[in-house]
């Protein structure tokens, strides 16, 4: 495994919100070609979490295709009109995006060129990030909902680039962070996360995974969801930083920096900077689409103080845990929709 030159430094806290001073940059140049998302994606993913029938049809969709796919590569007559149909760019125009789809529930999909994004949708898409350093070391952000997709995941890593992940990041403690803990432990990946996740799966592991279950039992989800989530293992990182200090990862002359801002979606929610890529990851603290998500353990009275933070990156991209990745705009766009949530209170 090509592990590379790592240095771990813990910051001050302090540091995290204050070094950076290149000037802001106002649009995602990768949207602005075309090839991200399109900012409709996010109410359809989200729309689907809502709506029993678009959610059904969306894996409907993914599993015929990725039968499909299956059968073109045993059955000539199948390969055929597969290519027939991706040889018409009209119909292509549809699929070929830069997704890979792994199952009916895991795909991923370049932001950059350093940049991956993978969303899990059990049932719920939820967004982490592949990220290959400098010195081609790769960095996992979050993990999928379950082991059995984290080693999916890592299994297409090694496929595409000869090795696992060197380490992996969770940036809070709700199972969209860390349900895939179990395998990446399991697999001497070291995962690393702050030292309130401990913890807050402690005292609040049993009510997140209640709520959770209440979610399903409220959309009327398939008894595999209710299934898995019901017995998924919450397992805290191996490795922590004081979540005030924040951390570094160093490769060469490429930066990840762990920063926490303050409460919002959860006490301990960490954002993501990758300075030289430009790249932010905001996890749950940052929204995309129109809800505000699972406040079950937010403070909707800090939330939008730590956001107002996050404006000292200068992000070209920004990754929310939901939803689709934009411009730095979706930090106003975060402050817009908790505004909308605060006024809604009693
Ligand atoms: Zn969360």
């Amino acid at each position: 495994m090509r592990t590379g030159p790592i240095t771990n430094r813990r910051s001050e806290s302090k540091t995290c919100f204050e070094n950076d001073t290149l000037p802001l940059s106002f649009r995602c140049s990768l949207f602005s070609q075309g090839q991200g998302f399109e900012p409709e994606s996010t109410f359809t993913l989200l729309d689907m979490f809502i709506h029993p029938t678009g959610f059904t049809l969306f894996h409907i969709v993914l599993f015929t295709k990725n039968t499909y796919l299956e059968s073109m590569k045993t059955n000539p007559v199948f390969c055929f009109i597969g290519m027939l149909f991706m040889s018409n760019p009209a119909l292509f125009s549809q699929t070929a995006d830069e997704s890979v789809i792994l199952d009916a529930y895991l795909r991923v999909r370049q932001l950059t060129p350093a940049v991956w994004m993978h969303t899990h949708a059990f049932p719920w898409p939820a967004n982490g990030l592949i990220v290959q350093m400098e010195d081609s070391s790769l960095i996992l952000i979050d993990t999928p909902y379950t082991p059995e997709a984290t080693e999916l995941l890592v299994q297409w890593i090694e496929n595409r680039w000869g090795v696992p992940p060197v380490l992996a990041v969770n940036t809070h403690f709700h199972v969209d962070n860390l349900g895939g803990n179990a395998f990446l432990l399991k697999r001497k990946i070291p995962v690393w996360g702050s030292d309130a996740i401990n913890g807050l799966l402690k005292t609040r592991g049993r009510t997140a995974r209640e709520t959770t279950l209440n979610f399903l039992r409220a959309m009327h989800a398939d008894s595999l969801y209710f299934h898995k989530h019901a017995r998924m293992p919450y397992m805290p990182p191996d490795h922590t930083f004081p979540l005030e200090e924040g951390h570094f990862f160093i490769f060469g002359s490429d930066t990840c920096r762990i920063a926490w801002p303050g409460s919002g979606h959860s006490p301990d929610n960490v954002v993501v900077w990758f300075p030289q890529k430009k790249v932010l990851f905001g996890g749950c603290l940052i929204l995309s689409g129109s809800r505000i998500g699972n406040t079950a353990d937010a403070d909707l009275d800090s939330w939008p103080v730590s956001v107002k933070k996050l404006k000292i990156f200068p992000a070209a991209v920004i990754v929310p845990g939901h939803g689709a990745p934009a411009g730095p705009e979706l930090i106003d766009h975060t402050l817009e929709l908790l505004d909308e949530a605060r006024n809604l209170e009693p």
